[in-house]
Protein backbone atom coordinates (compact mmCIF):
# COMPACT_ATOMS: atom_id res chain seq x y z
CA UNK A 1 0.00 0.00 0.00
CA UNK A 2 1.36 3.53 -0.73
CA UNK A 3 2.19 5.02 2.36
CA UNK A 4 3.47 8.51 3.91
CA UNK A 5 4.71 8.05 6.92
CA UNK A 6 5.17 11.37 8.56
CA UNK A 7 7.16 12.38 11.43
CA UNK A 8 9.92 10.21 10.94
CA UNK A 9 12.99 9.15 13.16
CA UNK A 10 15.85 7.44 12.12
CA UNK A 11 14.36 4.74 14.46
CA UNK A 12 11.50 4.78 12.61
CA UNK A 13 12.59 3.94 9.00
CA UNK A 14 15.23 1.45 10.42
CA UNK A 15 12.11 -0.59 12.65
CA UNK A 16 9.62 -0.19 9.49
CA UNK A 17 12.09 -0.97 6.94
CA UNK A 18 13.22 -4.12 8.80
CA UNK A 19 8.90 -5.19 9.03
CA UNK A 20 7.76 -4.24 5.98
CA UNK A 21 10.47 -6.93 3.80
CA UNK A 22 7.24 -9.47 5.16
CA UNK A 23 4.81 -7.00 3.74
CA UNK A 24 6.23 -4.98 0.84
CA UNK A 25 4.04 -1.83 1.39
CA UNK A 26 5.43 0.87 -0.80
CA UNK A 27 6.32 3.21 1.87
CA UNK A 28 7.79 7.17 1.54
CA UNK A 29 9.02 8.85 4.99
CA UNK A 30 9.06 12.14 5.51
CA UNK A 31 10.61 13.98 8.86
CA UNK A 32 8.11 16.51 9.15
CA UNK A 33 5.46 16.24 10.84
CA UNK A 34 1.50 15.81 9.72
CA UNK A 35 -0.93 18.65 10.12
CA UNK A 36 -3.43 21.13 7.93
CA UNK A 37 0.01 22.74 6.25
CA UNK A 38 2.00 19.76 5.15
CA UNK A 39 -1.16 17.71 4.29
CA UNK A 40 -0.53 18.24 0.88
CA UNK A 41 2.79 16.13 0.95
CA UNK A 42 -0.01 13.03 1.43
CA UNK A 43 -0.95 13.81 -2.30
CA UNK A 44 -1.19 10.41 -4.56
CA UNK A 45 -0.89 8.12 -1.06
CA UNK A 46 -3.53 5.42 0.18
CA UNK A 47 -2.12 5.91 3.56
CA UNK A 48 -0.78 8.04 5.96
CA UNK A 49 1.38 6.78 9.46
CA UNK A 50 1.54 9.49 11.83
CA UNK A 51 2.58 9.40 15.72
CA UNK A 52 1.05 11.09 18.65
CA UNK A 53 2.40 15.08 17.86
CA UNK A 54 1.14 14.94 14.33
CA UNK A 55 -2.02 16.79 14.48
CA UNK A 56 -5.27 15.25 13.00
CA UNK A 57 -7.71 17.92 12.88
CA UNK A 58 -10.45 18.67 11.01
CA UNK A 59 -8.32 20.76 8.53
CA UNK A 60 -5.96 18.46 8.16
CA UNK A 61 -8.22 15.24 7.50
CA UNK A 62 -10.28 17.50 4.50
CA UNK A 63 -6.94 17.50 3.06
CA UNK A 64 -6.01 14.24 3.40
CA UNK A 65 -9.28 13.22 1.93
CA UNK A 66 -8.97 15.86 -1.10
CA UNK A 67 -5.98 13.62 -1.53
CA UNK A 68 -7.80 10.82 -1.48
CA UNK A 69 -6.03 9.37 1.14
CA UNK A 70 -7.92 6.39 2.44
CA UNK A 71 -6.72 5.51 5.87
CA UNK A 72 -4.72 6.80 8.41
CA UNK A 73 -2.65 4.32 10.67
CA UNK A 74 -1.58 5.59 13.94
CA UNK A 75 1.84 4.49 15.76
CA UNK A 76 0.44 5.04 18.79
CA UNK A 77 -2.21 3.29 21.12
CA UNK A 78 -3.47 6.99 21.63
CA UNK A 79 -5.95 8.88 19.79
CA UNK A 80 -6.65 12.07 21.70
CA UNK A 81 -4.65 13.66 18.85
CA UNK A 82 -7.23 12.53 15.82
CA UNK A 83 -10.61 14.47 15.51
CA UNK A 84 -12.83 10.90 15.26
CA UNK A 85 -15.85 12.80 14.16
CA UNK A 86 -14.06 14.46 11.37
CA UNK A 87 -12.41 10.80 10.52
CA UNK A 88 -15.71 9.26 10.42
CA UNK A 89 -17.55 12.37 8.17
CA UNK A 90 -14.67 11.80 5.51
CA UNK A 91 -14.65 8.35 5.41
CA UNK A 92 -11.14 8.13 6.44
CA UNK A 93 -10.19 4.50 8.34
CA UNK A 94 -8.38 5.13 11.76
CA UNK A 95 -6.71 2.27 12.93
CA UNK A 96 -3.85 2.10 16.10
CA UNK A 97 -1.66 -0.02 17.90
CA UNK A 98 -3.44 -0.60 21.07
CA UNK A 99 -1.02 -2.60 22.72
CA UNK A 100 2.82 -3.13 21.76
CA UNK A 101 4.86 -2.88 25.00
CA UNK A 102 2.68 -1.66 28.39
CA UNK A 103 5.85 -3.28 30.20
CA UNK A 104 7.94 -0.87 28.35
CA UNK A 105 6.22 2.14 29.84
CA UNK A 106 5.48 0.79 33.41
CA UNK A 107 9.02 -0.20 33.38
CA UNK A 108 9.78 3.83 32.78
CA UNK A 109 7.12 4.77 35.72
CA UNK A 110 9.18 3.05 37.86
CA UNK A 111 12.39 3.81 36.01
CA UNK A 112 11.37 7.75 36.92
CA UNK A 113 10.37 7.05 40.45
CA UNK A 114 13.62 5.24 41.48
CA UNK A 115 15.70 7.72 39.78
CA UNK A 116 13.62 10.78 41.52
CA UNK A 117 13.89 9.17 44.99
CA UNK A 118 17.35 7.88 44.51
CA UNK A 119 18.31 10.80 42.76
CA UNK A 120 20.70 8.57 40.74
CA UNK A 121 20.82 11.29 37.87
CA UNK A 122 22.46 13.73 40.45
CA UNK A 123 24.61 11.28 41.96
CA UNK A 124 25.75 10.74 38.31
CA UNK A 125 26.88 14.08 37.50
CA UNK A 126 28.45 14.84 41.07
CA UNK A 127 30.61 11.93 40.59
CA UNK A 128 31.85 12.20 37.31
CA UNK A 129 32.76 16.14 38.41
CA UNK A 130 34.70 14.48 41.65
CA UNK A 131 32.21 15.55 44.25
CA UNK A 132 31.67 12.27 46.09
CA UNK A 133 29.54 13.97 48.92
CA UNK A 134 26.03 12.25 49.74
CA UNK A 135 24.06 15.70 50.87
CA UNK A 136 20.69 16.06 50.06
CA UNK A 137 21.24 12.76 48.04
CA UNK A 138 18.72 11.08 50.68
CA UNK A 139 16.02 9.03 49.25
CA UNK A 140 12.98 6.56 51.10
CA UNK A 141 12.38 2.58 50.70
CA UNK A 142 9.60 2.34 48.18
CA UNK A 143 9.01 -1.48 49.76
CA UNK A 144 5.90 -0.68 52.07
CA UNK A 145 4.80 2.43 50.69
CA UNK A 146 1.34 3.24 49.68
CA UNK A 147 1.37 3.43 45.02
CA UNK A 148 -2.16 4.77 43.79
CA UNK A 149 -2.78 3.46 39.85
CA UNK A 150 -5.03 5.55 38.14
CA UNK A 151 -6.15 3.35 34.87
CA UNK A 152 -5.58 -0.26 35.45
CA UNK A 153 -5.79 -1.31 31.77
CA UNK A 154 -2.73 -2.83 30.03
CA UNK A 155 -0.01 -0.37 30.98
CA UNK A 156 -1.28 0.26 34.52
CA UNK A 157 -2.17 -3.54 35.65
CA UNK A 158 1.74 -3.90 34.86
CA UNK A 159 2.67 -1.20 36.95
CA UNK A 160 0.15 -2.30 39.53
CA UNK A 161 2.05 -5.92 39.77
CA UNK A 162 5.75 -4.51 39.79
CA UNK A 163 5.02 -2.39 42.77
CA UNK A 164 3.39 -5.49 44.09
CA UNK A 165 6.93 -6.75 43.62
CA UNK A 166 8.58 -4.61 45.28
CA UNK A 167 6.77 -4.92 48.52
CA UNK A 168 4.25 -2.03 48.30
CA UNK A 169 0.64 -1.79 49.15
CA UNK A 170 -1.08 -0.98 45.80
CA UNK A 171 -4.60 1.57 45.45
CA UNK A 172 -6.09 1.22 42.27
CA UNK A 173 -8.80 3.13 41.01
CA UNK A 174 -10.41 2.40 37.45
CA UNK A 175 -13.69 2.65 36.10
CA UNK A 176 -13.86 -0.85 36.04
CA UNK A 177 -12.75 -3.36 38.18
CA UNK A 178 -9.57 -5.74 36.79
CA UNK A 179 -10.42 -8.34 38.96
CA UNK A 180 -7.42 -11.07 38.03
CA UNK A 181 -5.47 -7.74 39.07
CA UNK A 182 -7.41 -7.39 42.25
CA UNK A 183 -7.21 -11.21 43.21
CA UNK A 184 -3.32 -10.42 43.10
CA UNK A 185 -3.54 -8.25 46.38
CA UNK A 186 -4.41 -4.29 44.43
CA UNK A 187 -6.92 -2.81 46.29
CA UNK A 188 -9.78 -1.12 44.43
CA UNK A 189 -10.78 2.18 46.26
CA UNK A 190 -12.40 5.16 45.39
CA UNK A 191 -10.51 8.30 43.39
CA UNK A 192 -10.71 10.40 46.88
CA UNK A 193 -9.36 7.52 49.13
CA UNK A 194 -6.50 6.80 46.11
CA UNK A 195 -5.56 10.45 46.44
CA UNK A 196 -5.63 10.66 50.40
CA UNK A 197 -3.99 7.58 51.01
CA UNK A 198 -1.10 7.35 48.36
CA UNK A 199 2.64 8.37 48.64
CA UNK A 200 3.45 7.99 44.81
CA UNK A 201 0.40 8.03 42.65
CA UNK A 202 0.65 7.06 38.83
CA UNK A 203 -1.23 8.00 36.16
CA UNK A 204 -1.93 5.56 33.37
CA UNK A 205 -5.69 5.95 32.06
CA UNK A 206 -6.30 7.55 28.77
CA UNK A 207 -6.69 11.41 27.93
CA UNK A 208 -10.38 11.81 27.59
CA UNK A 209 -12.92 15.09 28.09
CA UNK A 210 -13.52 13.12 31.48
CA UNK A 211 -9.94 12.98 32.73
CA UNK A 212 -8.35 16.21 31.11
CA UNK A 213 -7.23 17.92 33.69
CA UNK A 214 -7.64 15.03 36.43
CA UNK A 215 -4.84 16.63 38.38
CA UNK A 216 -5.88 20.19 38.83
CA UNK A 217 -5.51 22.37 42.02
CA UNK A 218 -8.45 20.51 44.21
CA UNK A 219 -7.19 16.88 43.70
CA UNK A 220 -3.88 17.98 44.39
CA UNK A 221 -4.76 19.34 47.51
CA UNK A 222 -6.41 16.00 48.65
CA UNK A 223 -3.12 14.16 48.27
CA UNK A 224 -0.55 13.86 51.04
CA UNK A 225 2.32 16.23 51.50
CA UNK A 226 5.19 14.89 49.79
CA UNK A 227 3.80 12.75 47.47
CA UNK A 228 5.38 11.89 44.15
CA UNK A 229 3.25 11.70 40.84
CA UNK A 230 4.12 10.44 37.92
CA UNK A 231 2.52 10.84 34.31
CA UNK A 232 3.80 8.32 31.55
CA UNK A 233 -0.19 8.44 30.53
CA UNK A 234 -0.72 11.86 28.33
CA UNK A 235 0.37 15.40 29.36
CA UNK A 236 -3.32 17.14 29.68
CA UNK A 237 -3.80 14.90 32.36
CA UNK A 238 -2.57 17.36 34.77
CA UNK A 239 -3.22 20.96 34.83
CA UNK A 240 0.68 22.06 34.30
CA UNK A 241 -0.05 25.61 35.95
CA UNK A 242 -1.90 23.96 39.12
CA UNK A 243 1.16 21.28 39.49
CA UNK A 244 3.98 24.31 39.50
CA UNK A 245 1.81 26.06 41.89
CA UNK A 246 1.71 22.97 44.10
CA UNK A 247 5.69 22.43 43.59
CA UNK A 248 6.18 25.77 44.86
CA UNK A 249 3.69 25.56 47.90
CA UNK A 250 6.58 22.15 48.70
CA UNK A 251 2.96 20.30 49.08
CA UNK A 252 3.82 17.54 45.76
CA UNK A 253 7.20 15.89 47.08
CA UNK A 254 8.30 15.47 43.43
CA UNK A 255 6.92 15.11 40.02
CA UNK A 256 8.50 12.27 37.17
CA UNK A 257 6.91 13.25 33.87
CA UNK A 258 7.71 11.45 30.20
CA UNK A 259 4.48 13.20 28.87
CA UNK A 260 3.62 17.04 28.83
CA UNK A 261 0.44 19.22 28.30
CA UNK A 262 2.70 21.20 24.94
CA UNK A 263 4.48 18.56 24.36
CA UNK A 264 3.78 18.65 20.24
CA UNK A 265 5.59 22.34 20.43
CA UNK A 266 8.79 20.32 22.10
CA UNK A 267 9.56 17.39 21.69
CA UNK A 268 11.37 14.66 19.27
CA UNK A 269 13.74 17.28 18.61
CA UNK A 270 16.76 18.68 19.52
CA UNK A 271 16.16 22.39 20.50
CA UNK A 272 19.32 22.56 22.80
CA UNK A 273 20.31 25.83 20.19
CA UNK A 274 17.02 27.73 20.66
CA UNK A 275 15.73 30.10 22.90
CA UNK A 276 13.09 28.02 25.15
CA UNK A 277 9.78 29.61 24.26
CA UNK A 278 7.37 27.62 26.67
CA UNK A 279 7.98 29.21 30.47
CA UNK A 280 5.95 26.61 31.88
CA UNK A 281 8.36 23.79 31.07
CA UNK A 282 11.15 26.24 31.79
CA UNK A 283 9.39 26.55 35.16
CA UNK A 284 9.35 22.47 35.89
CA UNK A 285 12.72 22.51 34.33
CA UNK A 286 13.78 24.81 37.58
CA UNK A 287 12.70 22.37 40.34
CA UNK A 288 15.21 19.79 41.57
CA UNK A 289 12.21 17.55 42.35
CA UNK A 290 11.29 17.74 38.72
CA UNK A 291 12.20 14.51 36.47
CA UNK A 292 11.20 14.90 32.62
CA UNK A 293 11.60 13.14 29.90
CA UNK A 294 10.71 13.03 26.42
CA UNK A 295 7.93 10.96 25.67
CA UNK A 296 10.18 7.85 25.78
CA UNK A 297 8.68 5.34 27.80
CA UNK A 298 7.34 3.46 24.69
CA UNK A 299 10.80 3.37 23.75
CA UNK A 300 12.19 0.01 23.76
CA UNK A 301 12.97 -2.38 21.18
CA UNK A 302 10.17 -4.97 21.71
CA UNK A 303 7.64 -1.90 21.40
CA UNK A 304 9.31 -0.78 18.08
CA UNK A 305 9.35 -3.78 16.53
CA UNK A 306 5.63 -4.46 17.78
CA UNK A 307 4.44 -0.74 16.55
CA UNK A 308 6.00 -1.87 13.02
CA UNK A 309 4.52 -5.18 12.47
CA UNK A 310 0.94 -4.12 14.06
CA UNK A 311 0.78 -1.48 11.97
CA UNK A 312 1.71 -2.75 8.62
CA UNK A 313 -0.42 -5.58 9.21
CA UNK A 314 -2.99 -3.06 9.88
CA UNK A 315 -2.52 -1.71 6.32
CA UNK A 316 -2.31 -4.83 5.04
CA UNK A 317 -6.26 -5.99 6.49
CA UNK A 318 -7.33 -2.81 4.74
CA UNK A 319 -5.45 -3.23 1.50
CA UNK A 320 -7.38 -6.80 1.52
CA UNK A 321 -10.78 -5.37 2.70
CA UNK A 322 -10.23 -7.45 5.80
CA UNK A 323 -11.76 -6.89 9.71
CA UNK A 324 -10.08 -3.83 10.84
CA UNK A 325 -9.44 -5.51 14.28
CA UNK A 326 -7.22 -2.33 15.51
CA UNK A 327 -9.79 0.13 14.44
CA UNK A 328 -10.79 3.09 16.26
CA UNK A 329 -14.06 4.27 15.86
CA UNK A 330 -15.95 7.60 16.87
CA UNK A 331 -18.18 5.27 19.70
CA UNK A 332 -14.59 4.90 21.48
CA UNK A 333 -14.96 8.27 22.46
CA UNK A 334 -18.28 7.96 23.89
P1 LIG B 1 -5.83 0.76 28.29
O1 LIG B 1 -6.99 1.20 27.44
O2 LIG B 1 -5.44 -0.68 28.30
O3 LIG B 1 -6.10 1.18 29.81
C1 LIG B 1 -6.63 2.42 30.19
C2 LIG B 1 -7.41 2.21 31.49
O4 LIG B 1 -7.86 3.50 31.92
C3 LIG B 1 -8.66 1.33 31.30
O5 LIG B 1 -8.66 0.32 32.28
C4 LIG B 1 -9.80 2.30 31.47
O6 LIG B 1 -10.97 1.71 32.06
C5 LIG B 1 -9.18 3.34 32.39
N1 LIG B 1 -9.91 4.60 32.37
C6 LIG B 1 -10.52 5.22 31.33
N2 LIG B 1 -11.13 6.35 31.75
C7 LIG B 1 -10.89 6.44 33.08
C8 LIG B 1 -11.25 7.38 34.07
N3 LIG B 1 -12.03 8.45 33.78
N4 LIG B 1 -10.82 7.17 35.33
C9 LIG B 1 -10.08 6.08 35.64
N5 LIG B 1 -9.70 5.14 34.74
C10 LIG B 1 -10.11 5.33 33.48
O7 LIG B 1 -4.62 1.70 27.87
P2 LIG B 1 -3.06 1.41 28.09
O8 LIG B 1 -2.54 0.65 26.95
O9 LIG B 1 -2.84 0.93 29.47
O10 LIG B 1 -2.50 2.91 27.94
C11 LIG B 1 -2.84 3.93 28.87
C12 LIG B 1 -2.35 5.26 28.33
O11 LIG B 1 -0.92 5.28 28.31
C13 LIG B 1 -2.71 5.51 26.85
O12 LIG B 1 -4.02 6.04 26.72
C14 LIG B 1 -1.68 6.50 26.43
O13 LIG B 1 -2.18 7.81 26.65
C15 LIG B 1 -0.50 6.25 27.38
N6 LIG B 1 0.71 5.76 26.68
C16 LIG B 1 1.88 6.44 26.84
C17 LIG B 1 3.03 6.01 26.22
C18 LIG B 1 4.36 6.70 26.39
O14 LIG B 1 5.32 6.40 25.65
N7 LIG B 1 4.50 7.61 27.34
C19 LIG B 1 2.98 4.87 25.41
C20 LIG B 1 1.77 4.18 25.28
C21 LIG B 1 0.63 4.63 25.92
Amino acid sequence: MKTALFSSKSYDSEYFSVANTAFDHDITFFETRLKSRTADLAEGYDAVCVFVNDVIDRETIAKLKEHGVKIIALRSAGFNHVDLAAADEYDIKLVRVPAYSPQSIAEHALALILTLNRKTHKAYNRVRDGNFSLERLTGFNVGGRTVGVIGTGKIGSVFARIMLGLGCHVLAYDKYVNKELADTGVEYVSLDKLLAGSDIISLHCPLTPETAYLINRQTLSMMKPGVMLINTSRGALINTNDIIESLKKEHVGSLGIDVYEQEEKLFFRDRSHEILQDDQIARLMTFPNVLITAHQAFFTREALEQIAVTTLQNLKDFEEGKELVNEVRLSDLQ
